[in-house]
């Protein structure tokens, strides 16, 4: 079968000779313009023959030859090579893009414009390494500088080269006029977590001062102070800043509960966590869905607070009420009540183990763990978490059954 790729050189080859460069204007036949041309040119059926055995790879080859680049054919061979990497065909994009930089005499707009070709084929092969001298080279001074920089972002937070990414953002800022606060921030968060998690608390603590000084701020510094803070045994910083990540997004609680839970079982002091949840709840009261959901996903119980609000977000849940009779549960006895609901809990427990916690807002994203970074649409802080759990696994099961 003749794959895309045949047919788009063919059209190609045809195209040439509509446009009267078969006759004569082949390769290294332009000076010979005065002399009668061939009827057939022998390059050209040499190039057809190739397409008609499907030999792809030796028809580009071919017409690489055939076609020099010049300034009548340079937006041809740019075009083509941007088509077969849009077909993901990266290798012949890479031959076409090298074939354009080959050439000695070429203009710099035009060297820039096919250095910056190369370097997007080779960000689409992977070749993070190869893609990312060509950005450099064109962020130092080209009319690419701001796409280059963007897309060297992009590189070094793949690499996990936070303070590259940090300089990038800077110098694309100061070129495009655009604030990257966020970004930059996050980028601080990066390094600080990594200073933490080698016990570096000091050299965390200064990250975490830099990626505080911006606007808009992310509430993911304050996380990371607050774990410095556990992990250094300062309980009252810890519990104070978790408190206020809490305030400041109230979703986050999904990610402070579970810690909160840990720093008072630690203290002995479940009782006040006990009292500050009841006086949350009173200020937000929709805030007993994340508590709920906090609680079953991370399989916390014992805290009467906690308790109740799982009881009222399995009773709310419609879904839910089509497989147990909640009322009925109940008016049972507190034993068997208490028997019961422990178990459906338990069962949404393992549901959430396979189900999504975390959707972007932006491109719909999930995930099991909050990233801060969506891995598709590439935005910071588009996460939030699914609040509910989905439980069309359960009916698809029990309509399997
Ligand atoms: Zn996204």
């Amino acid at each position: 079968m003749p794959t895309e790729s045949t047919f788009l050189l063919a059209g190609l080859f045809l195209l040439l000779v509509a446009a009267g460069w078969a006759l004569g204007r082949f390769g290294e036949r332009d000076e010979d313009q005065a002399a009668p041309p061939p009827p057939l040119n022998v390059d050209y059926l040499k190039g057809l023959n190739f397409l008609l055995n499907e030999q792809t790879d030796q028809a580009l080859e071919h017409f690489l030859k055939m076609v020099r680049v010049d300034d009548r054919t340079i937006e041809t061979h740019f075009a083509l090579g941007s088509l077969f990497r849009r077909r993901g065909e990266v290798d012949r994009a890479i031959r076409i893009h090298q074939n354009i930089i080959a050439r000695p005499d070429l203009a710099a707009e035009q060297r820039d414009q096919a250095l910056f070709s190369l370097a997007k084929d080779y960000l689409h092969a992977g070749l993070l390494d190869r893609a990312e001298k060509l950005f450099v080279r064109l962020s130092q001074g080209s009319r690419y500088q701001v796409e280059a920089l963007e897309r060297l972002c992009r590189i070094y937070e793949q690499e996990r080269e936070w303070q590259q990414a940090i300089e990038a953002s800077q110098e694309l800022e100061k070129l495009s006029g655009r604030s990257l606060a966020l970004q930059v921030a996050h980028y601080y968060c990066e390094l600080a977590e990594q200073a933490a998690s080698q016990k570096n608390y000091a050299a965390a603590r200064a990250f975490l001062k830099k990626a505080q000084s911006g606007r808009p701020r992310t509430v993911r510094g304050a996380l990371a102070r607050a774990e410095i803070a556990q992990a250094t045994d300062d309980t009252k910083t810890a519990l104070r800043l978790y408190q206020r990540i809490i305030e400041e997004r109230t979703y986050l609680l999904i990610e402070a509960l579970p810690r909160l839970v840990a720093i008072h079982e630690r203290e002995g002091s479940l009782d006040q966590l006990e009292r500050d949840l009841r006086a949350m709840l009173q200020k937000h009261p929709d805030m007993g869905t994340y508590v709920a959901y906090t609680a079953i996903v991370n399989d916390i119980g014992g805290i009467p607070v906690v308790d109740e609000c799982v009881e009222q977000y399995l009773v709310d849940d419609p879904l839910l009420a089509e497989f147990v009779d909640l009322q009925r549960v109940r008016a049972g006895s507190e034993g068997d009540r208490q028997e019961a609901l422990a178990r459906i809990r338990s069962a949404l427990n393992k549901l959430a183990a396979t189900t999504p916690r975390y959707r972007c807002t932006e491109c719909g994203f999930a995930s099991q763990r909050l990233l801060w970074q969506c891995p598709s649409c590439k935005n910071w802080e588009t996460q939030r978490p699914a609040a509910r759990l989905t439980l069309d696994p359960l009916l698809q099961r029990t309509a399997a059954m």
